[in-house]
């Protein structure tokens, strides 16, 4: 049974990895670079606090794999569990994240509050305002430049066929198999996985599957380097949009948040807006008040699907045996995505998963007009 997964990002490139790694013959075709869609352009949070409770198991997964990442892929991506700290600026917030606390303890996340007293005391520096902050010690980041592209060696060294800079890509169904044609030739196969991120939609219409999908880039920028002194991955609990931070070990501070993402235009490129910088900034400022007068050398966005519901879509197609589907991350598939890349190679291989799937189902939108 031969697949080809449609898309080099990290959830395509970790697909591709754990089905080589089960034996199973794979094609790994994106129509450009590997891992240069949303997946580099990531601020490279690898979190679990504040998602969706029953996409824990699918985050443990993940985060169990990250901790493996430098032995699996046989290189380091720079996975670092520094912890990462949620500041919390004001008393509804505050409320906010308790009642999360305790709703994701008997899903097996632990987080530790802490007290003002020992905020100062522990991380110096960080949110001089803050009445409060939840810790959670196992999480952190990795660098998202190297992450699909280790998935995608690591890959192809276990076997797995990779096909970069295809062009346009056509997939076809025809008596029960797939071709794939692309500028680099056809391919054939029994299954096809959709991994192609914010343009997974186009690949689900094609065979009768709508998906309530819009395009949008978070908007990122980064400072100058600067003596390294942040170590865990800093975020906000807000009401409303909170900014977060880390320090890569270069000493450059990387920032996201606080503003709306900017829609991205149907066949064009994500890109910023100068005019939320400095809204962005002010709140990069309340978790870190140092950063006040340090140069921001660069800033980028990347193309990402946010589909209605806040989830992602993952799981069989209901309309064409053979095809599954696994995109629109919506801005938190970084974290996910080791696991994506395992639940989907155990699901084309067994034809079932060992963890709970279900609301992500592309069924949940059967009913949409
Ligand atoms: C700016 C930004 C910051 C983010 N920060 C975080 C974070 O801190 N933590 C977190 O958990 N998540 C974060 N995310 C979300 C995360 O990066 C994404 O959810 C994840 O990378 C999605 O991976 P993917 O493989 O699905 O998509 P992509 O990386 O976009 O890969 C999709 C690939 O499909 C290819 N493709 C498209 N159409 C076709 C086709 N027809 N045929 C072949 N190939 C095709 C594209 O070329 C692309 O390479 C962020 C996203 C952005 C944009």
């Amino acid at each position: 049974m031969k697949t080809i997964v449609l898309g080099g990002g990290l959830m395509g490139s970790a697909t591709a990895f754990f089905l080589a790694q089960r034996g199973l013959p794979v094609c790994l075709i994106d129509r450009g670079a590997i891992g240069a869609g949303a997946t580099v352009a990531s601020f490279g949070n690898i979190r679990r606090t504040g998602r969706y409770l029953p996409q824990l198991p699918l985050a443990h997964r993940a985060r169990a794999l990250w901790g493996r990442a430098e032995s699996l892929l046989g290189r380091d991506v720079e996975f670092r569990a520094t912890g990462h700290l949620r500041l919390i600026f004001d008393q509804p917030s505050f409320d906010d994240m308790t009642t999360f606390a305790q709703a994701a303890r008997p899903w097996g996340l632990s987080l530790e509050v802490v007290e003002p007293a020992q905020l100062r005391k522990q991380f110096p520096g960080l949110g001089p305002d803050a009445i409060g902050a939840s810790f959670s010690p196992q999480d952190g980041s990795a660098n998202p430049r190297l992450v699909a592209p280790a998935f995608a060696d690591a890959a192809a060294r276990t076997g797995a066929q990779i096909v970069d800079q295809a062009g346009h890509v056509q997939v076809h169904a025809q008596n029960g198999s797939f071709t794939v044609r692309t500028a680099r030739g056809d391919f054939n196969a029994d299954v096809v996985v959709n991994c192609a991120g914010a343009w997974g939609r186009e690949i689900a219409a094609q065979f009768g599957e709508d998906v309530p999908l819009r395009m949008a880039g978070p908007q990122m920028g980064v400072t100058e380097p600067l003596p390294h002194r942040i170590v865990p991955v800093v975020g906000m609990w807000s009401q409303d949009r909170g900014a977060y931070l880390r320090q890569v070990e270069r000493g450059n501070v990387v920032f996201g948040g606080a503003v709306a993402q900017v829609p991205v235009a149907c066949g064009s490129f994500a890109k910023i807006d100068p005019s939320l910088t400095a809204t962005q900034l002010a709140q990069v400022v309340r978790l870190c008040p140092a950063l006040a007068d340090v140069a921001v050398i660069r800033q980028w966005s990347g193309c990402e699907g946010y589909v209605s519901d806040g989830l992602p879509v993952m799981g069989p197609s209901t309309t064409t045996p053979g095809l599954f589907h696994a995109f629109g991350f919506c801005g938190h598939g970084f974290q996910l995505g080791p696991a994506v890349g395992d639940v989907m190679a155990e699901l084309v291989a067994t034809g079932q998963c060992t963890t709970p799937l279900a609301p992500f189902a592309i069924s949940r939108f059967a009913s949409c007009p």
